[in-house]
């Protein structure tokens, strides 16, 4: 089973950029690919590797040009705890992305997964790496769900199989090319003989996994200010926002002087330095 998956992997992979960086890169890719597709990451993650190609080239950015370069990706606090834990690789870790997962796990937004896939990819160790691709995988193969749980519980976190970087690159890929979320390519799979949920005759689990709708949204309103901020040359008066709510935009503007993104001087908005 794992030589028909590797097989496949050779055969099938997308060459990603961050298959073959420095630990720096694997860290920035984690941090980018944790709410956004590969093919919005893509050119971001060429584009803050050759501007920032190491931790102490991002310490020494200022905020508002790492809010500005994150661009739309989302999910910008992403950029922020990557930008602060750049400070901290440069000035307790010598520059070096550390490689254990308990001081991975010290570092501003780095997670259990983060920490992981990092000790996985930039350092080749072997850790059961949580990735919804990799989850919906082993779901299907092992237990016979359609759907893994919203997220990881204890036995899936201490009794999934671990293993290194290859085959965790395999089977995240395996998740995202075949093993989709809706309509999998089950007739294209090289764990097809060995899949529960597929032998069970795919039974739907009954959830219909709506994506979240995002028009309208606090995130959306909170997307806009940043834009238009990164966009502007001078500072916004509230108005210059142009959102129609009110007051959804005054929570968007208290949220993000809050957790440091922008700041406000005589009642005109800009991205925080
Ligand atoms: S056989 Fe189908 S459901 Fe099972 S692991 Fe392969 S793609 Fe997924």
């Amino acid at each position: 089973m794992l030589n028909d998956v590797t097989k496949w992997f050779e055969q099938n992979k997308r060459e990603l950029p961050w298959r073959s960086t420095t630990p720096w890169g694997v860290m920035v890719s984690e941090f980018m690919l944790q709410q956004t597709p590969v093919s919005r990451v893509l050119p971001k993650w060429n584009e803050w590797i050759e501007r920032w190609p190491e931790p102490c080239a991002l310490a020494e950015a200022d905020k508002s040009e790492v809010i500005k370069a994150w661009g739309r990706l989302g999910y910008p606090r992403r950029a922020l705890r990557l930008w602060e834990s750049a400070k901290v690789i440069t000035s307790e870790f010598s520059n070096q992305v550390p490689q254990d997962v308990e001081t991975l796990q010290t570092l501003p937004g780095v997670g259990d997964y983060t920490a992981k896939a990092i000790a996985t990819f930039a350092y080749g160790q072997s850790h059961n790496v949580m990735d919804i691709n990799i989850r919906r995988v082993f779901a299907r193969l092992l237990d016979g769900q359609e759907h893994p749980k919203l997220s990881a519980d204890k036995r899936e976190r201490e009794e999934r199989p671990v293993f290194g970087p290859t085959w965790s690159a395999a089977v995240m890929e395996l998740g995202a090319l075949i093993c989709t979320a809706k309509n999998p390519s089950c007739e294209q799979c090289p764990l097809a003989t060995s899949c529960l949920w597929l032998r069970n005759g795919r039974p739907s689990s009954g959830k219909n996994r709506k994506s979240q709708s995002w028009v309208g949204t606090k995130r959306q309103c909170r997307g806009a200010v940043l834009q238009k901020l990164r966009e502007s040359d001078r500072p916004l008066l509230q108005e210059e926002f142009n959102w129609p709510e009110k007051s959804q935009l005054e929570l968007a503007l208290a949220e993000l002087i809050e957790e440091g993104f922008i700041t406000s001087s005589n009642s005109r908005y800009s991205l925080a330095k």
